[in-house]
């Protein structure tokens, strides 16, 4: 007995449009999904992936200057179909649509059968699908075509949500329409190949305009059946339809540790405080900077401030550790990450904090070019306990995050 898998398919996507709705300049079959797919691609992917196809015909905008070179770029961003129409032989076959849906399809179908394809035979079936409707999925593609071998002519159909009525030309409701017995179509809608084409032909020579290839089918050739479409199966008509990249969110942890020594001066987040004693260090010994610096560093993935600043390069040697913090952040945001957030603790057992806290956090956003209600710092004690309580040592924890 003969299986689906045995027959073949053939691909028509219809990219002529105007996009109006999308609100100017862009075309949205062009546009790049987060996958970097454009729509078009993302749209024929599906199809590769499911289906034997003998060919594939793709319409472009007539009269729109550039617009088959896009075409041809929009489908070059899959690998797959660059593999499979450039390298795997089946026949890509890009032709200008017409001024409506109709006669786009109508010549993506006259395009197939002038290419001459070997397979193409009296059992083909033809998939016809919107461009812009890149979330079909394979489920969708092989039960819609199974039907159609079964049936001669298949497409998908969704309860409409919302409660259809008809109305009239001054937007007077007419006729109230039972929910139950409506479905919303989608694509692809797939039938026999030549009997889509006389049909289309008669349909041509008859003048009446149908809004999709089912209607044609019923007027010319026989019933359509429907399989369950899916809700995600959107058409992409708004920019809103499009889908938004997810955002990135890291988190990084600091710390550092210095001695305590006097003849130093002691400097928390760049702020010189008053004491008898002051971090010991290769730098400035800014406690709190290195641990920021290194939470930053951290959360970008981008090593550390010892393999940026080594102690052993005496270019370092009583560096400012607020240009070495503004030198990693410089290195962090052209890598594409902006500031959430920076949370610190100081444990230092004197003098006190606090009155220097706003001064300290306005001083580390300063250096970040950050608002400084991102910034928070606290301060501890080690309630004398080990060297840090001792007071031979200050430490800082610093954890942050950042986004992108
Ligand atoms: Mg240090």
């Amino acid at each position: 007995m003969e299986t689906t898998t045995d027959r073949q398919a053939v691909l028509v996507v219809t990219a002529a449009g105007s996009s109006q709705r999308m609100g100017g300049g862009a075309k949205k079959e062009f546009l790049r999904l987060p996958s970097g797919l454009s729509v078009l691609a993302g749209a024929i992917e599906p199809f590769v992936r499911s289906l034997t196809l003998c060919a594939c015909v793709v319409t472009y905008k007539s009269g729109d200057h550039g617009a088959l070179e896009q075409a041809h770029e929009a489908i070059r961003t899959s690998r797959l179909l660059r593999e499979t129409f450039d390298g795997g032989g089946v026949p890509l076959i890009l032709t200008e649509g017409g001024k409506d849906r109709q006669e786009s399809v109508y010549n993506g179908l006259e395009a197939l059968q002038a290419a001459n394809i070997p397979n193409l035979a009296s059992d083909t079936i033809v998939l016809v699908h919107d461009g812009a409707r890149p979330f079909v999925t394979e489920p969708l593609i092989q039960k819609t075509f199974a039907l159609a071998c079964a049936r001669g002519a298949a497409v998908p159909a969704l309860e409409p949500s919302d409660t259809h009525k008809e109305i009239d030309e001054n937007g007077k409701i007419t006729r109230h329409l039972d929910r139950s017995r409506l479905a919303a179509v989608q694509t692809p809608q797939a039938f026999l190949f030549f009997p889509l084409l006389e049909a289309h032909r008669k349909a041509r020579a008859g003048g009446k305009t149908y809004t999709d290839d089912t209607e044609i089918w019923n007027d010319y050739a026989a019933p359509v059946y429907t399989v369950r479409g899916e809700a995600a199966n959107k058409k992409i008509t708004y920019p809103a339809d499009m889908p938004q990249e997810q955002q990135m969110i890291h988190t990084g942890l600091g710390y550092d540790i210095h001695r305590l020594i006097a003849g130093r001066p002691l400097l928390l987040g760049g702020v010189h405080i008053p004491f008898d004693r002051g971090e010991d260090g290769h730098s400035d010994g800014d406690v709190l900077l290195h641990a920021v610096t290194d939470a930053l560093l951290g959360a970008a993935g981008l090593g550390d401030i010892g393999s940026y600043f080594p102690p052993s390069d005496m270019r370092w040697k009583d560096a400012d550790s607020a240009l070495l913090l503004r030198t990693a952040w410089q290195t962090v945001t052209e890598a594409g990450w902006r500031l959430g957030n920076i949370d610190c603790v100081v444990v230092l057992e004197a003098p006190k904090l606090l009155p220097y806290r706003e001064h300290i956090r306005q001083s580390i956003a300063d250096i970040l070019g950050a608002e400084r209600q991102l910034i928070f710092v606290k301060a501890k004690t080690r309630e004398k306990l080990g060297e840090v309580g001792s007071g031979a040592a200050a430490e800082a924890y610093a954890s942050c995050l950042l986004y992108k």
